[in-house]
């Protein structure tokens, strides 16, 4: 179940950044796997590890209609030899996100927003008699998830003052803070959450961290909300990958790279600052927001 891929670093270049001499480098998590991308194998990896070890043969799981976590753990478990299933919140609906969870062997299970909210009765009212069946939370939220992403920072082979990420549950984050403990990297830890007004991303990081640690948290960057967009947005979206050839999704690393951008501008950085941005992949979330465009 070992599939190691060290993911490449690449300098981005933009006025902004020569004007301010700083330098902004993109960890390349999306080019990991086209299905499990970004932070979701890094995520997967131990739980997957655990239901193995557990001699659990079926994932059962959350997700949104556009979940990246959905299809992250349909692709990993057609690839390793897992039962998926997929609990769906919200009416039925048809995407290419579902489509492609479904080619890949998921069974879904659309699920009323209220019901959704219970996500362990939800898994004991279907599986209770599946001794197979092996509870993986919404995004993979978990200890073990945030063990392998902080496996990212054991790939650096530079220092870097500023390590910007995007969030969800946080749990990516936590896990990245607690690779840079564990190897004593003084590099400044810059939360992006992509929720509205999340300033609570700050206890959901602290949930999973095993020493203490300081982070900052840009909580101003919702652009609304989880999935929601403005023009200035998908303008800076449409631009960055015209002129890099690197494909970002409105939800999560174009709403990071947004706020890198705007923060150099605004003289955050420090002159001679090296600025290392995660791409935390999910790049079909672009086919959900096609019209916006
Ligand atoms: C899931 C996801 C995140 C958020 O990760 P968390 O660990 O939930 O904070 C960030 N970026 C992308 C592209 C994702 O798919």
């Amino acid at each position: 179940m070992n599939f190691k891929f060290n993911s490449p670093v690449q300098k981005i270049e933009d006025a902004v950044f020569t004007d301010k001499k700083i330098e902004l480098y993109l960890k390349r998590d999306d080019l990991i796997h086209p299905l499990i991308s970004g932070n979701k194998w890094r995520k997967l990896k131990y739980l997957l590890a655990d239901a193995r070890l557990q001699h659990k043969t079926h994932l059962v799981t959350f997700g949104g209609a556009f979940s990246n976590h959905l299809l992250a753990t349909a692709s990993a478990g057609a690839m390793f030899g897992f039962k998926t299933t997929g609990f769906v919140r919200g009416e039925e609906v048809k995407n290419d996100i579902l489509f492609m969870c479904s080619l890949l062997g998921m069974q879904l299970i659309f699920t009323d927003r209220q019901s959704y909210q219970h996500k362990q009765e939800l898994f004991l009212s279907r599986f209770s008699t599946d001794p197979e069946a092996y509870f993986i939370d919404e995004g993979g939220a978990s200890a073990a998830a945030a063990l392998g992403c902080s496996e990212l920072t054991d790939e650096l082979t530079e220092t870097y003052d500023h390590l910007f990420c995007a969030c969800g549950t946080g749990t990516t984050a936590a896990g990245i803070i607690n690779g840079l403990v564990r190897n004593n990297l003084s590099t400044q830890f810059e939360a992006v959450p992509v929720l509205k007004n999340a300033y609570w991303m700050k206890q959901e990081i602290e949930k999973y961290l095993v020493k203490e640690a300081l982070f900052n948290l840009h909580a101003t960057y919702d652009f609304g909300g989880y999935a929601k967009t403005t023009p200035e947005l998908l303008y800076f979206i449409k631009k960055f990958i015209a002129a890099t050839g690197i494909l970002i999704d409105p939800v999560y690393t174009g709403k990071m790279l947004f706020t890198v951008f705007d923060l150099a501008g605004k003289d955050y950085f420090k002159s001679g600052s090296k600025i290392l941005a995660i791409h935390t992949g999910g790049i079909f979330g672009l086919l959900g927001m096609k019209d916006k465009f």
